[in-house]
């Protein structure tokens, strides 16, 4: 008599196979499904996302005359939501002219994207977040990476002021380095600060420079992939404060003496460390950080602004807002290792005390003319381990203008008026804090 116990141990043996083979090759059980694509067009660059059911490996290289960025994706079939790709190239995309579509090989579907110009591309994997499944991200910056001087000169054309500012790009002390990604190369114009260079001592006061205008960087938080809080009424965080950035710059150029610069000026998404290197590059004397908040009970309400926290946050409410707003990086979709990690790092490391001293002053001027107009959810500066607010030689604040979780706020926010208040607030509250500073005296 044979003892029963051997083919049940088979089968277990056999069953322990199917499920160790299964996760190592998903394509052979089925085909996996593309959930969405979407397009992010920007002069920066153009990001292409595919969202999908299961992690795909993707494969790709560009080809020239003419220049074309080839994507083959294992494990899918030709679907509507992929042909969809196609229709969702904008005429007006920097770097896309066309896609092509088509099933390459038998389980292997191939992208073939017509460019514009050459490209650095940037192709990875994000693991699910949020709201979102698996994601395949195509980035496709150019060949020479742009220079944020070169874009604010551009901005400021037939501007009286705009031979201060080229002065200062030719032959300003800006060792700033240029934000770029692998691949790009630097325009022939930088200059390029030495290896391994730390960056220039924190400048104590602002518009230290005689006869350049005051510039403030404005950064409207999230963008693209990264909607930010959203509304009971669907508001989307990165459409309400994309608005109240482009009206404050515009109150910001109209004054004289004064100009601002957008770290976004449009709905993409800029990784939280560029946001910093681009202040830096033109040489802010000021940065602020434009955001909406968020609580899961819809009675939370009033504005809060905040400054750097080198050594924990103020409250564990604090802690749990600045990592609300540190995971933008992993919503929004950053390549790591694509940018470059060491500039980063280095400035994480370099915060001062007198960076912060000279945020929390204008902080607390800002955070006074904003109490005019809505309630304050804190009285005073909160602090905490924001990474936006890390440039360690520009007075760097973070505004929460209003919570969009509260409906009577979202609605607020969702008005060109209430915006156009909360603008005017936050620029006599600048005004406040330059016309306080005795520095002001010597720029004549
Ligand atoms: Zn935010």
């Amino acid at each position: 008599m044979t003892p029963p116990a051997a083919p049940l141990r088979r089968k277990l043996i056999a069953g322990g196979c199917t499920l160790l083979l299964l996760p190592l090759v998903p394509g052979l059980a089925r085909a996996a499904t593309i959930v969405a694509v979407r397009t992010w067009p920007a002069d920066e660059y153009t990001r292409v996302t595919l969202e999908m059911d299961t992690e795909l490996k993707a494969e790709h290289f560009t080809l020239d005359n003419p220049h074309r960025l080839v994507v083959d994706i294992e494990g899918v079939q030709l679907s509507t939501a992929i042909n969809d790709l196609v229709s969702k190239i904008r005429p007006n995309d920097p770097y896309i002219s066309a896609v092509r579509v088509g099933q390459n090989r038998p389980n292997v579907v191939r992208l073939v994207f017509d460019l514009k110009q050459d490209v650095a591309p940037q192709v990875f994997t994000l693991k699910p977040i949020g709201e979102y499944k698996y994601r395949l991200v195509l980035d496709l910056y150019p060949k020479i990476a742009q220079d944020p001087l070169m874009a604010l000169l551009k901005d400021t054309e037939n501007d009286p002021l705009a031979g201060i500012l080229e002065s200062l790009a030719q032959g300003g002390p800006s060792e700033a380095p240029i934000p770029s990604v692998e691949g790009q190369k630097l325009p022939p114009t930088a200059r390029k600060p030495p290896e391994g260079a730390p960056p220039p001592p924190p400048r104590t006061a602002p518009g230290l420079r005689p006869g350049r205008p005051i510039l403030v960087a404005l950064d409207p938080g999230h963008g693209g992939e990264d909607p930010g809080a959203i509304g009971k009424r669907g508001t989307r965080e990165k459409d309400i404060v994309l608005q109240i950035a482009l009206r404050l710059k515009k109150l910001i150029d109209a004054q004289p003496g004064m100009r601002a610069y957008l770290t976004r000026d449009r709905d993409y998404f800029v990784p939280l460390n560029v946001r910093v290197q681009k202040a830096r590059r033109v040489q802010a004397d000021l940065f602020i950080s434009i955001h909406a908040d968020a609580w899961i009970k819809p009675t939370a309400r009033g504005s809060s602004v905040w400054a750097l926290s080198q050594h924990g946050a103020t409250s564990s409410a604090a802690r749990w807002l600045a990592k609300k707003e540190n995971d933008a990086d992993l919503i929004g979709g950053v390549n790591l290792g694509a940018h470059n990690a060491q500039v980063a790092k280095v400035l994480l490391d370099l915060s001062t005390g007198a960076q912060i001293n000279d945020s929390i002053r204008v902080g607390t001027q800002v955070l006074k003319e904003i109490g005019k107009i809505n309630k304050l959810h804190k009285n005073r500066i909160e602090r905490a381990g924001f990474a936006v607010l890390k440039a360690p030689d520009i007075p760097s604040i973070l505004i929460e203008t209003a919570f969009i979780s509260n409906p009577q706020e979202e609605q607020l926010l969702r008005t060109p008026a209430h915006q156009q208040r909360i603008a005017h607030a936050v620029l006599s509250g600048i005004q406040d804090y330059f016309s306080a500073h005795p520095a002001l005296a010597r720029r004549g």
